[in-house]
């Protein structure tokens, strides 16, 4: 099947070792074998009981040490394991990283993983000009991943709304021309993902039974509700977690959100004790990001749409709609974790690059590691699913 590229995206090995840093690589039965039987004394792996139908060939996972690093990775940034073995000899994971695919019924989608350095920082050859590399890598991927494609059959517009592949097909066709928007170039990245999204929304609404309902006036000028808080707060400890390395749960708190919903605060905090207010957040006003900034959050969420990594089988079944407004609640919380570094004096105005640059990465290492339980699925469909509330927030970004 043909491998679709997406536009304007880049990459280039760098040699930085970023990868090989705090996460642990998930390896398949056969990487387990390969990698005891080699002489390096006992490798820390993990049994792995993931009920993640695209983790289905993974057994454990490689352990970190305790500074982060990879038990392989030299001090000169090198895999020991290719090194002294070749390239075949690391985990499958590692030597895919940062491909990946997504096979749908009709294209093969071809993308790449935001925890690299190379992909945040967009060097090297465009992927449409990796036509041998990309090859190979999608048979590597398909010894390790799910590529069945029935998967994409049972879709759903909305939670309860069913939506056929062929009708998947004809409308995603009209949200990508909302993505490619003053693009016309095969090559040139498509921009102003942030306000595509808010349109993709408003067509998918349009579909629902009750437009009218839906559509309703979004009162941006309101205060966000307490749910909205609450909702952020929560994708915010999933996502950005205290200790991001050592936090191994990958779930959202989704009983803890819950009672809160009940207890209905009077004020929410972003983040643990010391994050800011919402009203703080609210004061604090970001105008618009340095360019290469925005150019980044841009890559960012274009990879995901053109991917479909943002709902059904890519993440975690959500509905179209849900998916849509899921991926503009975590562009959000991308800017308010900005705001609330600046609040607490963590980062100076203007901003750097490289201050984003780590934040994006550990976003995608989370995005990447989520084991959602069904019930957080079902509250995340749920919260996520209203166009009122996805409208509603935006101003928190500003
Ligand atoms: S096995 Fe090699 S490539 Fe994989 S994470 Fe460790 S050092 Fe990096």
């Amino acid at each position: 099947m043909h491998i679709s590229t997406p536009r304007g995206i880049r990459f280039d090995c760098s040699g930085c070792g970023n990868c090989c840093l705090q996460w642990p690589v998930p390896v398949t039965a056969a990487d387990y074998e390969r990698i005891r039987g080699l002489s390096y004394g006992e490798a820390e792996f993990r049994k792995l009981n993931s009920t993640r139908e695209n983790l289905y060939q993974f057994t454990h996972t490689l352990e970190k040490r305790a500074d982060g690093r990879c038990k392989f990775l030299t001090a000169e940034n090198r895999c020991q394991l290719h090194t002294d073995h070749g390239q075949e000899s690391k985990p499958s994971m590692c030597s895919l990283f940062p491909y990946t695919f997504m096979v749908t019924p009709d294209a093969v989608l071809a993308s790449l993983s935001f925890a690299s350095s190379a992909v945040l920082y967009n060097t090297g050859k465009l992927l449409s000009e990796q036509d041998e590399v990309l090859a190979n890598q999608y048979k590597r991927f398909q010894q390790s991943f799910n590529t069945q494609t029935e998967r994409w059959q049972n879709l759903q517009l909305i939670d309860g709304i069913g939506l056929s592949w062929k009708d998947f097909a004809e409308l995603d066709r009209a949200l990508m021309d909302i993505v490619y928007e003053q693009c016309d170039s095969e090559t040139t990245l498509p921009r102003k993902l942030r306000s595509k999204l808010q349109k993709m929304s408003k067509m998918v609404t349009s579909l629902l039974p009750s437009p009218g309902a839906a559509e309703r006036d979004p009162k941006l000028e309101s205060r966000p509700k307490i749910v909205d808080q609450l909702l952020l707060k929560y994708l915010d400890l999933l996502y950005f977690p205290k200790d991001v390395f050592a936090d191994s749960s990958y779930d959202l708190k989704t009983r803890e959100l819950m009672m809160a919903l009940v207890a209905a605060p009077e004020a929410v905090l972003l983040g643990d004790d010391n994050g800011g207010k919402f009203s703080d957040l609210i004061k604090l006003k970001l105008g618009k990001l340095p360019e290469e900034i925005e150019e980044l959050v841009d890559r960012f969420l274009y990879v995901k749409v053109f991917s479909k990594f943002y709902f059904g089988p890519g993440f975690h079944h959500l509905s179209l709609l849900a998916g849509i407004h899921h991926l503009q609640y975590v562009e959000l919380l991308f800017r308010l974790k900005l705001k609330q570094a600046i609040v607490n004096n963590r980062i100076a105005v203007p901003l750097k690059f490289e201050d984003s640059v780590e934040l994006l990465r550990i976003l995608e290492r989370r995005i990447t590691q989520l084991d959602l339980s069904k019930e957080s699925i079902s509250v995340l469909e749920i919260l996520c699913s209203s166009p009122e509330r996805a409208a509603r927030v935006q101003f928190l970004a500003e």
